[in-house]
């Protein structure tokens, strides 16, 4: 049984990383960058008006001031300001030269005679200048970023309309067990729904993956032989779930290693998910993950996942936040790193769910995230700072 940092390791080292591809900026949103992204201009181009306002010299602010032009976003100022003058101007127009501020439209009078007079105290310059976000030239986004809509408003801004991005790795999906029928129908005597397959589906989804729905397969060799070496030759990545523990009938390890998986590790020091089977064949890369739901999501989230991203160039890095617990956590088997699931009970702190094992997938819909809990550490007493990894 290894530890979970070495199965990781274990992963990350073995994903080559998939080609890439260009899309539109529409189909961009969550694929990883596979070019750096530099600008073609300065951004703003040009000394921009912060506000709608007049533009002018601070050092005539205390004067009423002539209205000499009026500039519109979109167009170029035709007019400079001499002492005294000054441009009625718009959010996002071009500021004129000789003019070193503008005031808001809010802090401004029109006297009799048709001129402005400041009304403020003081004011700031209100003029973004030109290149102070973005040097023409310079690099804006690295390779290996993921896009996010922030994201896509600086590519759209620097004139990517097209980003290099890694290509979608294929995911087949198999549920393996005699015992699961579909969502859509009530199970007869010893029988439950597959809810791993869908489940898995929404994960890979949210990662970017392409998800390819094998079914179900029946926890016999000949079947489960069949329906693998379909998926390894169609996809990046074959997904099996269940039949990869102790039962007599658990025959997934044995399938993969006669299809050339070549297995290296089958048993992680995780709870949820110790028997999670990890592989490497030519034609593709194969998890089996333990069936029980909960340790099916957790497994995904700790190995898989990671390991997609970096298939398409991206270090993922999972979030953690530090909170303190609210009740204490109590395990009895400490041979292995437990993860807990815990909710918060207020921006500060968390408790944990209430959890009868890795089958209780709906405990999983009421937590906002997993508490590590180290090998050999049986009890963390309320108000431990923990790290909380978010789902
Ligand atoms: P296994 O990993 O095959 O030993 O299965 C462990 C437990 O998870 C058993 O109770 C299975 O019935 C259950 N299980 C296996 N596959 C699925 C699935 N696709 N959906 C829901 N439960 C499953
Ligand atoms: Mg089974």
């Amino acid at each position: 049984m290894i530890s979970l940092e070495q199965a990781l390791e274990i992963v990350l080292h073995s994903a080559r990383t998939l080609g890439s591809e260009r899309v539109g900026l529409a189909e961009s949103l969550g694929r990883i960058l596979a070019e750096d992204i530099a600008s073609d201009i300065d951004m703003p181009p040009f000394d921009k008006s912060m506000v709608d306002g007049y533009a002018c010299r601070r050092a005539d602010l205390a004067n009423g001031l002539e209205v000499v032009d009026v500039i519109q976003a979109g167009t170029w100022p035709r007019k400079s300001i001499a002492t005294n003058q000054c441009a009625k101007i718009m959010t996002g127009a071009a500021v004129p030269p000789g003019a070193d501020c503008v005031v808001m439209v809010e802090q401004t009078e029109n006297t009799d005679g048709g001129a402005v007079r400041f009304t403020g105290e003081q004011t700031f310059d209100r003029i973004c200048r030109k290149a102070e976000e973005i040097r023409a030239g310079q690099v804006v986004l690295p390779r290996g970023e993921r896009i996010c809509p922030p994201h896509i408003a600086v590519l759209a801004a620097v004139g990517c309309a097209a980003p290099l991005v890694a290509q979608r790795p294929a995911v087949a999906v198999v549920a393996g067990g005699d015992e699961l029928v579909a969502p859509g129908i009530r199970p007869g005597p010893g029988q439950i729904r597959n809810s791993n397959s869908a489940q898995l589906a929404g994960q890979l989804e949210a990662t970017g993956a392409v998800v390819r729905d094998y079914g179900t397969v029946r926890d016999v060799a000949e079947d489960i032989d069949r329906v693998l070496k379909a998926a390894l030759a169609e996809n990046d990545v074959v997904l099996l779930s269940g039949g990869v523990s102790m039962g007599d009938f658990d025959l997934v390890p044995a399938v993969l290693r006669q299809n050339r998986v070549e297995l290296l590790f089958e048993k992680i020091a995780v709870k949820p998910g110790k028997p999670t089977v990890f592989g490497v064949s030519e034609q593709a890369y194969c998890f089996g993950l333990p069936g029980n739901p909960v340790s099916t999501l957790v497994t995904f989230e700790l190995l898989v996942k990671p390991f997609l991203f970096q298939l398409m160039g991206h270090d993922f890095s999972p979030q953690f936040v530090q909170m303190r617990l609210d009740d204490s956590i109590h395990r009895r088997d400490t041979e292995r790193q437990g993860w807990i699931p815990v909710a918060m009970t207020s921006p500060e702190t968390v408790k944990p769910v209430e959890y009868h094992g890795s089958a209780h997938i709906l405990a999983l819909c009421r937590a906002d995230g997993l508490v590590p809990v180290d090998i050999g550490v049986a009890h963390l007493a309320k108000g431990t700072s923990v790290a909380v990894r978010l789902l």
